[in-house]
């Protein structure tokens, strides 16, 4: 195994859930931090528990990856030794409703599209350049999502960006070909995070509803897989891996223990 120890990592979406969980994993494995999401506070509190717990070094940024400016001026203002990023991490993503395709607002649209596709090209166009010109063996990582794989009702355009992400990361893997860069996309099915509370616009009830009658996954068992991909010797590149609750079979098709649903 790869040892992680010294590296530095750019976590996207870093103040909450996988992005959070992923945080923790790579600081254990004594890898230095660059955590962005535009909750800043919560990522400086997550910083400040890392460093102390893991004597690691850790750079925090307020960052919206859907404001193209924002993404280059965050990633060019960062210290030259900063710069030197082995591993990105393109986890900031959301889904907003659920409503049929002919009822959905467009602003949600708007920031599931700019947020997991755009948002996930920004980063990707601006570090993947720093990683050839340092020499590192460079290492992309997208948080697909088994949506990208097959729709589900009311998620058409949720699914259409994750399935932009495995297309984007295919691409990017064929570009790279020549390059000591592997790219891997990690698709899950449902974790329990802060998810669905973000699709529903903060009604708990609703969010909770989504992972009753099922063992939902949880952050770190998705921080685990990245933390395998990241840790496999230079020469082996896992390309994509699927990651399902037991009783989830894809992204629609879930079994759920009878519960009294609110
Ligand atoms: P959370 O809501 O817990 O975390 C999402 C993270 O993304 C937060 O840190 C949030 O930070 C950040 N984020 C959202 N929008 C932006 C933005 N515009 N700029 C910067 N950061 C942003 O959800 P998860 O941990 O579950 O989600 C992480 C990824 O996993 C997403 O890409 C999601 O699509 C994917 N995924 C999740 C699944 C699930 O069932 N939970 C299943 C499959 C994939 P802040 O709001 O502070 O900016």
């Amino acid at each position: 195994m790869e040892n992680l120890q010294g590296k530095i990592v750019f976590i996207s979406g870093a103040s909450s859930g996988i992005g959070k969980a992923c945080a923790e994993g790579f600081a254990q494995a004594g890898a230095h931090l660059i955590l962005c999401a535009r909750s800043i506070e919560k990522v400086e509190e997550i910083a400040e528990e890392l460093k102390e717990k893991f004597q690691i070094e850790i750079l925090t940024c307020k960052l919206d990856v859907q404001n193209k400016t924002a993404v280059n001026e965050v990633i060019d203002g960062l210290p030259s030794n900063w710069k030197k990023i082995d591993i990105l991490i393109n986890n900031a993503g959301l889904a907003r409703g659920l409503e049929k395709l002919q009822q959905g607002t467009m602003d949600d649209w708007d920031a599931m599209i700019d947020t997991n596709v755009k948002g996930l090209l920004y980063l990707t166009r601006k570090i993947v350049p720093f990683m050839l010109e340092n020499k590192v063996n460079g290492h992309v990582i997208n948080i697909g999502s088994t949506a990208g794989i097959h729709a589900y009702p009311g998620g058409a355009v949720y699914c259409a960006t994750k399935a932009a992400v495995k297309f984007i990361s295919d691409g990017l893997r064929m570009d790279v070909v020549d390059k000591p860069i592997r790219v891997t996309n990690v698709q899950p099915g449902m974790v329990e995070t802060n998810f669905s509370v973000v699709r529903f616009h903060g009604d708990q009830q609703k969010a909770d509803n989504v992972y009753e009658g099922i063992k939902p996954l949880i952050a770190e068992d998705i921080a685990n897989i990245v933390l395998f991909a990241a840790s496999a010797p230079p020469h082996v590149q896992i390309c994509e891996v699927t990651v399902t609750p037991t009783n989830q079979a894809t992204a629609g098709i879930v079994h759920k223990e009878k519960v009294n649903l609110h």
